[in-house]
């Protein structure tokens, strides 16, 4: 903290809790935007044993922390202690940010509107495209219940056939579009990819440190694809710099996680964050 922006006996404390957190960024883009606004907050990070989450829980309401995110693996598991949770978050069984209303904690995700809005800020439209998704975990969930608003077709690959499958058709009782739920196999990827016009990775395959995995074979990419990898570390994963290679357009996670950085601000301070601020501040950090 600086001599601007003084710790005080009066200071807001928001922070995220997950397991493992070191890496995280989202420190260094909230404390950048809260100074910038002069707000007297601070962003911490706790990294909580999964089998003490009730305890953090209560300790969060004892400091009167006034709102947290969630990461992994607390998404699903954090839902049984709060006493409101949101429509949404509640469909797809997944909460990223939690805000705390004297005691009483409201949960909510936004990580399927931060990831749709860095892809319409881009210019790209998902109306009539067929999407195919790799992963079927709380990323894939939050994205796939609003692609599937207005996307022409969706398949869903994952490692474990079974969620795949479960998530495709919670999505057919919803939505009147083509859904299909298939394990991942190099060989449900080389026949779905040809016609697929989107391509989103939302597995942890290419993710710091494993940063020379890939979800896909370079052969695979056509330059008709659009390429979008939610990771954001690295910035650029092996998967979008050969996806760039073979010509297609691509996109990285990094704006996703500001979006839900911002929208996450916003609720918890009612002022609106410098989001281009947050983002030069996370490149500059992973740089
Ligand atoms: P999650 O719920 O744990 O799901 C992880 C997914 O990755 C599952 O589908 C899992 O398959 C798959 N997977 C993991 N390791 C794999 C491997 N070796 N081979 C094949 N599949 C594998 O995690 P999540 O929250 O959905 O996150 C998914 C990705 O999105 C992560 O890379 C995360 O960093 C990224 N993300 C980015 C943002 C952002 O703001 N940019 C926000 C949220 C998430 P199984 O079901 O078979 O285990």
């Amino acid at each position: 903290m600086s001599e601007k922006n003084p710790i005080t006996a009066k200071t807001k404390v928001l922070c995220l809790i997950g397991y493992p957190i070191e890496h995280s960024m989202s420190p260094i883009m909230h404390n950048a935007a809260l100074k910038e606004l002069n707000l007297d907050f601070i962003y911490l990070t706790f990294s909580i044993n999964p089998k003490r989450l009730n305890l953090a829980v209560k300790g969060i309401k004892a400091f009167n922390i006034l709102g947290f995110n969630v990461t992994m693996p607390f998404k699903q598991t954090i839902m049984k202690y709060l006493d409101e949770i949101e429509p949404f978050a509640k469909k797809i069984a997944s909460v990223n940010t939690v805000k705390n209303n004297k005691g009483y904690l409201i949960g909510r995700n936004t990580d399927g509107v931060a990831a749709m809005k860095a892809l319409s800020d881009v210019g790209y439209k998902i109306a009539g495209k067929n999407v195919l998704i790799l992963g079927a975990g709380g990323a894939s969930r939050a994205i796939t219940y609003i692609i599937a608003q207005n996307a022409n077709k969706i398949v869903i690959v994952n490692r474990t056939e079974k969620k795949a499958i479960k998530l495709a058709n919670e999505l057919k009782k919803n939505f009147c579009i083509q859904i299909e739920g298939k394990r991942y196999s190099n060989k449900v990827v080389k026949n779905e990819i040809g016609e697929s016009n989107l391509l989103i990775n939302a597995t942890s395959i290419g993710l710091y440190p494993n940063i020379q995995s890939t979800p896909i074979s370079q052969e695979h990419l056509h330059k008709d694809l659009f390429v979008y990898d939610l990771i954001y570390n690295p910035l650029e994963t092996r998967l979008l710099k050969e996806a760039r290679e073979a010509g297609c357009n691509v996109l990285g996670g990094l704006d996703m996680l500001v979006n839900q950085g911002a929208l996450a601000f916003e609720w918890w301070t009612g002022k609106i964050p410098n989001k281009h601020l947050m983002k030069t501040q996370i490149i500059h950090h992973i740089e």
